[in-house]
């Protein structure tokens, strides 16, 4: 099979920008707008890309554009909230008027939409791709969705797709349903994003025990553990 993943780059701009609007989506998941005149030409072309967020000189954090209107000079980010470090705790603060720095995405991976089937999991940190994806997604695309995102997973998922939703209320219940996933027939397209540890037993699970091709899947550590600021080189 060809690697039918479209890889674009894009001119990195600093932006800086005001939050517009704060949504406690749920006790754990906040969505936030910014808004800034910057904001006219900024691109992000696949839901598998991050902006760095920029928390003074040293702290930067990666966060899926989980929307954004050139018209309107508007971006929205969805923060998982987590016991302690410094986006979550900016985001569990943020208030209209504040202002914040973004870069990015310095480029995107396109992943067709015409798969015979998609994967889409993982945990908090993941839902914001995931649900972008699924309101991207044609009426004809079958989707199966694995999430463990605490009390996030109850969020609603919107778009056209025909979806199948796991809600799973562990990391390790995530695992064990993914291993025990039968990946349809048919080409297809694995995504996950989660922790670091579970992504590698995700990677095992797909790539070795699935045999599933490793050029249709992405499968990425958006976190680790004990670790401040992990990201792997994306
Ligand atoms: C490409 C990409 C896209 C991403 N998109 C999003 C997104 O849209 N929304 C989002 O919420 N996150 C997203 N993330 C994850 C986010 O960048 C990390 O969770 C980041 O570490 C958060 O920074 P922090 O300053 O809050 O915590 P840090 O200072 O990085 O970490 C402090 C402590 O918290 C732990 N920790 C970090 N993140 C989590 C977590 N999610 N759950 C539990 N414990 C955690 C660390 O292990 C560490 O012990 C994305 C990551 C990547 C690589």
């Amino acid at each position: 099979m060809s690697n039918r993943i479209q890889r674009v780059r894009h001119e990195i701009k600093r932006r800086e920008l005001q939050v517009a609007k704060v949504e406690h989506l749920a006790p754990d998941y906040v969505s936030v707008t910014f808004k800034g005149e910057t904001l006219h030409d900024f691109v992000s072309s696949s839901y598998d890309d991050h902006v760095k967020f920029m928390l003074g000189d040293e702290v930067r954090r990666d966060f899926t554009p989980r929307s954004y209107d050139n018209v309107a000079g508007e971006l929205t980010i969805e923060f998982a909230l987590h016991a302690s470090g410094a986006a979550s705790d900016w985001a569990r603060q943020a208030a209209v008027g504040q202002t914040a720095v973004i870069a990015g995405p310095r480029g995107s991976m396109i992943i067709p939409m015409d798969y015979d089937w998609h994967v889409l999991a993982g945990d908090a940190s993941a839902l914001p791709a995931i649900r972008r994806r699924l309101e991207e997604l044609p009426r004809e695309a079958r989707v199966q969705v694995l999430v463990a995102a605490d009390s996030a997973s109850a969020l609603p998922f919107r778009g056209e797709a025909q979806v199948q939703v796991q809600r799973l209320d562990s990391q390790e219940a995530l695992l064990a349903a993914i291993r025990a996933l039968q990946l349809p027939a048919g080409e297809g397209f694995f995504w996950f994003a989660g922790e670091a540890a579970l992504a590698a037993q995700v990677r095992d699970a797909v790539f070795v025990d699935k045999g599933h091709p490793r050029d249709a899947a992405r499968i990425s550590a958006y976190w680790k553990q004990g670790a401040s600021g992990h990201h792997e080189d994306l």
